[in-house]
């Protein structure tokens, strides 16, 4: 597989594109500048402790305070100094960052845990041998009073790199604790790296960066020749003089299609994608695939299509909590299986932790997938003001009846009319062939373009006023 990342180095706001097979894989974007608050490192002061929520509520220098879950060793009490990390964003936004007192300072190979013991080795190492020869060089420079992580980017790395990578962590630790000891406020003690960095650090075998800028392609080549981006990466430089970066290699659409309910794979059928509270449902449609003679094989091609860019979607949406797909019936145990190893191995390349919890009797599988930012959708787009997230508004003919059953109102508290209804193309038209309510009642319609579908307003008209020329009398 050809990995790429495309950065888009703008003004402002950078975002970053991870490309597999020519296929827009992750979207990542960030405000530049900006302290960042995952991954970094605050000075804090507990400011309140609410039992109740087994959370402290922590001053780091930021607008919110931090939320910080307790747990029953810890002794916090009001006016305590600690060090905390910033955690990935959960569900509760507006609540302030999520923070933790054990610190995780992550470089491309080590991950190093101050305060913890032990040398653990990632799972995804499968080969023993490895994994043994990996937990020896680990124990030898794990530092004393912290605990060491190997991440799977170690395979094939020279000790000497693994050696100076965990004196450098240290090294790092080290400051962040001189740093708090004279810091007499609230406040950052150590910034995580910019986005493009931290994806170029955490992303294995890239083939190719491309940026946008020139500042950051020479930063890059400098990382290049101090060993924190691999050798093989080849490091480009975008001039944007005719085309802006992301127009170039066809991203923009890209995105603008994974906003879209319904996904297309090539054999002609489709995915829909419905974003619940609780869950994200998607099902897996035929489409213009004909289920013909063999039902079972057909099924199954479009089964394997759809769990492969479910799979690429996943991360691309950047999906998270349980997911439920409703893949086409299929009866026999083995296209079961196939359609579970196929699902297995398309989601090896997804760095988020997902499982797949089975397949249930009415044939849907159930998954899990652990989001690490805000899903795509969301970080995007805002809120429908039409129709308040609901997807729908009235018809045009239920509208016409209810602003017909208005008039009635109307009526009974006196009113004669002659009446006039202004409301949307829609409604006007459905009006336009309803009965008017006795004969000697006159009401007009009156369509304005630019109003709200479900919204109407009525004017009795006094007698010798005319009525509008667009005005059009009910049947
Ligand atoms: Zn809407």
């Amino acid at each position: 597989m050809v990995r790429e990342l495309i950065i888009d180095d703008a003004p402002g706001y950078l975002r970053a594109a991870v490309v597999e097979d020519g296929k827009l894989s992750e979207i990542h974007g960030e405000k530049t500048g900006s302290a960042g608050e995952t991954e970094s490192v605050f000075c804090g002061r507990v400011q309140a402790i609410k039992p109740s929520l087994k959370a402290a509520f922590v001053d780091i220098g930021t607008e919110l305070n931090a939320f910080l879950p307790l747990t029953d060793d810890m002794t916090l009490r009001c006016g305590d100094r600690v060090i905390v990390q910033g955690q990935a964003k959960q569900a509760t936004e507006t609540k302030g960052l999520r923070v933790t007192t054990k610190i995780n300072l992550a470089g491309k190979w080590l991950v190093l845990v101050p305060g913890q013991s032990g040398v653990h080795i990632s799972k995804k190492v499968k080969d023993p041998a490895l994994r043994a020869a990996l937990m020896d060089i680990a124990q030898g420079i794990c530092p004393a009073g912290c605990g060491l992580i190997v991440r799977t980017a170690s395979e094939g790395v020279t000790q000497q790199l693994l050696v100076e990578e965990a004196r450098s962590l240290h090294e790092t630790w080290q400051e962040i604790k001189r740093k708090a000891a004279c810091m007499t406020k609230p406040g950052l003690l150590h910034g995580r790296l910019p986005l493009h960095m931290r994806l170029i650090r955490d992303l294995r075998e890239l083939s190719k960066v491309v940026i946008s800028s020139q500042e950051s392609y020479d930063a890059l080549i400098t990382a290049q020749q101090e060993q924190q981006i691999d050798k093989q990466t080849r490091i480009e430089l975008f001039r944007e003089d005719r085309q802006l970066i992301f127009d170039a290699y066809s991203i923009e659409t890209q995105i603008d299609k994974a906003l879209r309910r319904r996904v297309w794979l090539p054999c002609g059928g489709y995915l829909i994608f419905d974003f619940c509270e609780a869950m994200t449902v998607i099902d897996v449609n035929s489409g213009k695939m004909i289920l013909g003679r063999d039902l079972e094989e057909t099924a199954l091609r479009v089964n394997l299509e759809a769990a492969e860019e479910i799979a690429r979607q996943l991360r691309l949406r950047d999906v998270g909590g349980i997911v439920l797909v409703d893949f086409i019936d299929m009866r026999g145990e083995e296209q079961r299986q196939a359609l579970l190893s196929r699902m297995k191995e398309a989601l090896l390349s997804d760095r988020a932790q997902t499982k797949i919890e089975g397949i249930t009797r009415l044939g849907l599988m159930e998954m899990t997938r652990k989001r690490t930012h805000t899903q795509l959708h969301k970080a995007l787009r805002a809120g429908c003001s039409y129709c308040s997230g609901d997807g729908e508004v009235l018809s045009g003919e239920e509208v016409a009846r209810r602003a017909v059953r208005q008039i009635r109102r109307m009526m009974l508290a006196g009113q004669r009319g002659p009446f006039v209804i202004r409301c949307s193309p829609s409604a006007a038209q459905a009006l336009e062939s309803m009965p008017s309510l006795a004969p000697d009642v006159q009401i007009y319609a009156q369509a304005s373009p630019g109003r709200h579908a479900e919204r109407f307003e009525i004017e009795q008209i006094g007698t010798g006023i005319p009525i509008p020329r667009e005005a059009r009398p009910l049947k």
